[in-house]
């Protein structure tokens, strides 16, 4: 464990940029959500006075749940990326228990919260949400980069009302295909599932899924047992609700499909087959990618840290792996 640790660390120090804040610099404010190895917590700089998400990730449970290549892959690639759809990666740092990435803090919550809320979205807010989500992958993609990881729960909505994808804990960086089982039962791809090796295509199939769930109000592969949906997953049956047009079940019908050969975006004419879809007949690409639409929904924030669109976490509520980051690291907080 220790000379797994040490690698780790070394392999992490390697790929840091120079960061100018540490721990110290940073003020918490509250929990925002948790993840399988630490949590995201709200914090303020103290000296730059803006707010920020920082992800804190404990090395232990990192190693121990065999997470060190995803991690690394996360922070890798947070750095390397721009785009107005994706969160943004401030600072990377570390200490003798966790791993912190510092990302801008998107107040509007989760599209999973506001989703459930509402219960499903129109046709035409679904559509606005979707082609942010298809120029994010296509800028993605063009960098060689697979999301693996596409579900409301991932999905942040800002104040404009605009969507930004965060958790790069799955992207990986590959040209050709790869083997990896992971991501969300609901929302894997068929070829995953069959351990068949796999590319980009898998994000074109989760796309399906979150703009059928997005206008359904529910995803369209479900059961109880993770096995009942991989099942209905590789059998590839999609019944949509009564109130769908014929476009969106057209759109939807042409991602979820089983053969790569057929699946848009995976096809000869890549993304085209996507973007020149009726579904998208009215859609102002450009007007969208420069944040000059009226967003369908614009969520109520009190100020930039404003926390209120975020379930409330007990900040007591630690298990044993997070005595270090109470304890020792976080008592400046
Ligand atoms: P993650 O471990 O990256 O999936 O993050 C867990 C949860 O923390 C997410 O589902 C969000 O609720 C919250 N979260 C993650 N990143 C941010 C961010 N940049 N701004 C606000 N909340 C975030």
């Amino acid at each position: 464990m220790v000379e797994a640790k040490d690698d780790f660390l070394s392999k992490w120090e390697q790929t840091t940029t120079k960061s100018s804040s540490k721990l110290k610099d940073f003020e918490k404010e509250c929990t925002l959500g948790t993840g399988s190895f630490g949590r995201v917590v709200l914090v303020l700089h103290k000296k730059d006075k803006n707010y920020y998400a920082m992800k804190v990730l404990n090395m232990q449970k990192v190693i121990k749940l065999k997470q060190v290549e995803h991690t690394l892959n996360e922070k890798n690639i947070l750095r390397s990326i721009d785009h107005p759809f994706l969160v943004r990666m401030h600072y990377g740092f570390k200490d003798a228990c966790n791993l912190y990435m510092v990302l801008d803090f998107i107040n509007g919550g989760e599209m999973f919260s506001h989703l459930r809320s509402v219960g499903k979205y129109s046709e035409l807010q679904t559509e606005f949400y979707a082609a942010q989500i298809v120029m994010a992958f296509e800028y993605l993609h063009a960098l060689d980069l697979i999301y693996r990881d596409l579900k409301p729960e991932n999905i942040l909505i800002d104040c404009r009302g605009y969507v930004k994808i965060t958790d790069f804990g799955f992207a990986k960086r590959t040209k050709g295909r790869t083997w990896t089982l992971c991501g969300t039962p609901e929302y894997m791809a068929p070829e995953i599932i069959l351990s068949k090796g796999y590319n980009k295509a898998v994000d074109w199939w989760s796309f399906g899924v979150l703009v059928f769930e997005m206008a359904a109000g529910y995803p369209p592969f479900y059961a109880d047992q993770p096995i009942q949906i991989y099942e209905k997953i590789v059998a590839g049956k999609v019944k949509y609700p009564g109130h769908f047009s014929a476009e969106i079940k057209s759109f939807v019908g042409s991602l979820l499909q089983v053969d790569i050969t057929k699946r848009s975006g995976a096809m000869k004419s890549g993304i085209d087959d996507i973007r020149n879809h009726a579904f998208f007949l009215t859609t102002d690409w450009v007007g969208l990618f420069k944040g000059k639409l009226k967003a369908p929904y614009v969520p109520q924030c009190s100020g930039p840290g404003d926390a209120g669109n975020f379930d409330e976490y007990d900040e007591d509520d630690e298990d044993e792996d997070d005595e270090e980051f109470q304890g020792q690291e976080f008592d400046d907080f």
